[in-house]
């Protein structure tokens, strides 16, 4: 028992931490990781602007932590501080209370919260972060990566569930996560350890497990921009210019090389005719997809892909299964989701799924299935060779849905401001001799300078600091106002 309930006192606050790695130089292997607190007592329009984000602390590079929970540690204790309560003065009415602040969600892209939540990702035979759905290997290959089909019907290696209902997936629960996690920790012995994690897909007691107001895995939502933007429209992409992990020869999906340098280009052409306000413009993805952005890509495929596509495919049906996928992208991305809209979202990913993987689950009526089972096939076509076709990023689209559900719509808790913190930190740094220690130093100014602007009540202007509208690009000189120098002269 807490000796307190959670935001019983409207003055408590709800923070969501989030991390994710990134190179300090572009063409570096080196990665550094940041620690970013988000305040969600402010208004969603405030809450992710650069000023109010906290950046706890920076892991540095040049390779992935070890042992993340080493890291974080201070940070932990600090928060159960919070939650316990920090003596504070209220200048409205004039008193001290105690001001409580709790942990609402972990964030970040699959690897980095796998990384949070000591899960063993694609090494696990139960690779899913939300469910038990047990992955499954190419028979007779030596490639170990597991694959998430809803079917497994057709597989000759025998599984314990052949066939998972998409809308009952079996959840992982948060008491039933801590059980396992730690019957893996207090395993006798280092082989016993090991096959425990393997099965479970848990490799050990996070830490943050120490913060009770966090639920595993509910409170650790699949981000949306990774998954849709860097995963599934990147993958389709792949499927129909042809080059998907070499199984697309004769596929029904594949578009003649001509005809998809010919849907590039007026894509390309296309964007000079839409108002900046809906996005960047795009370059031709036939031709320069590396230059693609999660932002760039979401105003392709949501813009003017429909209209490209159209009458492209030889087969109508893989443009009618993406249409729908547009129509779901759209109501996952609205600033408010109703009940309805979240059932809607739920059933149409239900079916995109089914389709792509064209399995005739169990829950289909037989006159449906029958229709199902002389349908064009699509993506996955239930052969186990083309096993690749079935990612977790595939999977995890049927969790959006519950984890909407949880945490609220798609926008509040994906990855673009911390993305953005990213980019920001790549920009700040100068000294390729020593960009972690450059980076620790820049961000411990920036921080004193914060705290001198609020104890002084000054403005940016007053501070030196660059306005507001000077873009992240192009205030990398402007940078050099917020170093040492700038907060001697303040
Ligand atoms: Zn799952």
């Amino acid at each position: 028992m807490l000796p307190y309930n959670y935001f019983l006192d409207h003055r408590d606050i709800a923070l969501s931490f989030a991390t994710d790695g990134f190179a300090p130089f572009k063409k570096w292997k080196h990665t550094t990781w940041i620690l970013l607190i988000f305040n969600y007592n402010l208004p969603p329009d405030q809450r992710f602007q650069k000023d109010n984000i906290l950046c706890a602390g920076i892991i540095p590079g040049p390779k992935k932590p070890w042992d993340t929970d080493s890291f974080i540690y201070l940070l932990i204790q600090e928060l159960l501080e919070l939650a316990d309560g920090v003596s504070t003065y209220d200048s409205l009415s004039s008193s001290l209370f105690a001001l409580h602040a709790y942990v609402i969600t972990g964030f970040g892209d699959i690897p980095a919260v796998s990384m949070l939540m000591h899960m063993k990702g694609h090494n696990g035979s139960r690779p899913c972060q939300m469910c038990e759905i047990q992955g499954i290997g190419i028979p007779d290959l030596q490639n170990r990566t597991l694959y998430m089909p809803l079917s497994c019907r057709d597989h000759p290696k025998p599984t314990d569930v052949v066939e998972y209902h998409p809308v009952r997936l079996l959840l992982r629960s948060h008491d039933s996560f801590m059980v396992q996690a730690k019957s893996v920790l207090s395993a006798p012995t280092e082989i016993q350890q090991e096959e425990l994690s393997k099965a479970y897909g848990i490799k050990g007691v996070p830490l943050l497990s120490a913060l009770r107001s966090l639920r595993f895995p509910q409170s650790f939502p699949y981000d949306f921009m990774h998954l849709i933007w860097e995963n599934l429209i990147l993958n389709l992409i792949l499927f129909w210019s042809g080059n998907y992990k070499g199984m697309d020869e004769g596929q029904p999906y594949v578009l003649p090389p001509d005809m998809w340098q010919v849907v590039g280009t007026t894509s390309a052409k296309a964007t000079k005719m839409i108002p900046s306000s809906f996005g960047a413009p795009i370059p031709n993805p036939a031709k320069d997809s590396s230059y693609f952005t999660s932002l760039t890509w979401s105003v392709w495929s949501l813009f003017i892909t429909p209209t490209m596509l159209q009458r492209r495919f030889p087969n109508e049906r893989y443009y009618q299964h993406f249409c729908s996928l547009v129509r779901i992208l759209n109501l996952c991305l609205q600033f408010e989701i109703s009940e309805e809209e979240i059932n809607e979202i739920e059933s149409g990913i239900c079916e995109w799924v089914v389709d792509y993987e064209q399995c005739v689950p169990p829950f289909v009526s037989e006159k449906s299935k029958a229709g199902l089972i002389h349908a064009p096939s699509l993506y996955y076509q239930h052969k186990p060779e083309r096993l690749p076709a079935c990612p977790l990023t595939i999977h995890a689209l049927l969790h959006i849905p519950d984890q909407i559900r949880w945490m609220g719509p798609c926008w509040t808790t994906w990855a673009f401001p911390i993305e953005r913190q990213c980019g920001y930190f790549q920009c700040i740094i100068h000294s390729r001799l020593n960009p972690y220690a450059n980076m620790s130093q820049h961000l411990t100014d920036l921080l004193q300078l914060r705290q001198v602007k609020i104890l002084y009540n000054l403005t940016d202007e007053e501070l030196g600091k660059p306005p507001k509208h000077i873009s992240l690009q192009t205030k990398r000189l402007e940078d050099c106002k917020l170093r040492p120098g700038t907060f001697t002269l303040v």
